[in-house]
């Protein structure tokens, strides 16, 4: 052997080596995946849902004139959220987007909305067709990704909306914001159109009969949560609540005997044989599953009775609804 094969024969059992460690490396990140993946994969029961004790943060102080875009203040003032924009320990990883039809707090880790909250009444409910014009949502600032049409192609899961097409018939523009992708969240079939729809149907119902409603819906994630698309994080379970006032009255009008439906649905295989009335909850339960402090601009005394009552099941009728539930 001269020198320089030697050299070269010590510089290729060097690659040789060096390739194995890359590979076992690799095989070692993959395997760890993999388990990851695994972990992720048992259906929550909403007790196993993440949970989140840290106490809320104070009101923020914020002047109208010095708003920032996708800050908290730039929706703190709408006529959709009158009894308090839900609030969580750290909105720092929240922005938030006034769409006029409704507002919401997008994740821009999760790539869907953290909740959409809306006003609901029945001047909302119009006979504009329904646009089906889903779409980006190019209000989101360039450095976020923005969901599209492609991220739900194949994926197994409905495009669901948080607020539904129906709930915003009045105008063309109105219904065509609902198809904005910051407003939807992968949802499998069997709940898009299931005890989910069955729960908007009838707010609509009671919307119809007068009601002034205001409702906020959005997901619970497991951690890590699994993706589909381009990292659209997929919600282990959605929840709704909806707090129902009477004919005439006003969001000041809310008290200790204002009906309150709080749902927590999973997003698991099944949920489609249930009604939506089997799901229902206490806010409470859904403030420690989402970790979101909500009405929180009632007096603490009435949140304190109105999100510890389970919601009771509406009468079957449609026209005579249950009244405000006792308990
Ligand atoms: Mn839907
Ligand atoms: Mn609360």
């Amino acid at each position: 052997m001269t020198a320089s094969r030697e050299k070269r024969a010590s510089r290729n059992s060097l690659l040789g080596t060096f390739t194995l460690v890359v590979f076992l490396l690799l095989l070692a990140r993959f395997a760890l995946l993999q388990c990851r993946a695994r972990q992720a994969k048992p259906p929550l029961t909403p007790a196993e849902l993440p949970r989140t004790d840290a106490p809320a943060p104070p009101a923020q102080t914020g002047s109208a004139s010095a708003v920032l875009r996708g800050s908290e203040a730039s929706i703190s003032g709408s006529v959709h959220v009158p009894l308090g924009a839900p609030r969580d320990a750290d909105p720092s990883d929240e922005y938030f987007i006034d769409e006029r039809a409704f507002v919401l707090s997008y994740s821009p880790e999760k790539r869907v909305p953290n909740w959409v909250a809306w006003r609901l009444d029945r001047q909302q409910l119009g006979h504009v067709r329904r646009k089906d014009d889903f779409r980006a949502d190019l209000s989101l600032p360039a450095r976020f990704y923005r969901v599209k049409e492609s991220d739900y192609l194949h994926s197994g899961y409905d495009r669901g909306h948080m607020c539904p097409s129906a709930d915003r018939q009045a105008s063309a523009e109105d219904n065509s914001q609902t198809f904005l992708f910051t407003n939807i969240e992968p949802q499998l079939h069997e709940l898009n159109a299931g005890p989910w729809e069955q729960l908007e149907s009838y707010a609509r119902l009671r919307a119809q009969d007068g009601a002034l409603l205001y409702i906020v819906a959005g997901g619970v994630f497991s951690a890590p949560f699994p993706t589909i698309g381009n990292g659209v994080a997929v919600p282990a379970a959605n929840f709704k609540l909806i707090v129902i006032l009477d004919p005439g009255q006003g969001p000041s009008d809310v008290n200790e005997h204002t009906e309150v439906l709080a749902v927590l649905m999973p997003n698991q295989r099944g949920v489609g044989d249930h009604e939506w009335t089997e799901y229902m909850t206490t806010v409470d339960a859904i403030e420690q599953a989402s970790g979101y402090d909500f009405l929180n601009a009632v007096p603490e005394r009435i949140q304190g009775v109105i999100e510890a009552r389970t919601s009771r099941a509406p009468e079957r009728r449609a026209g005579r609804h249950a009244g405000a539930p006792t308990r």
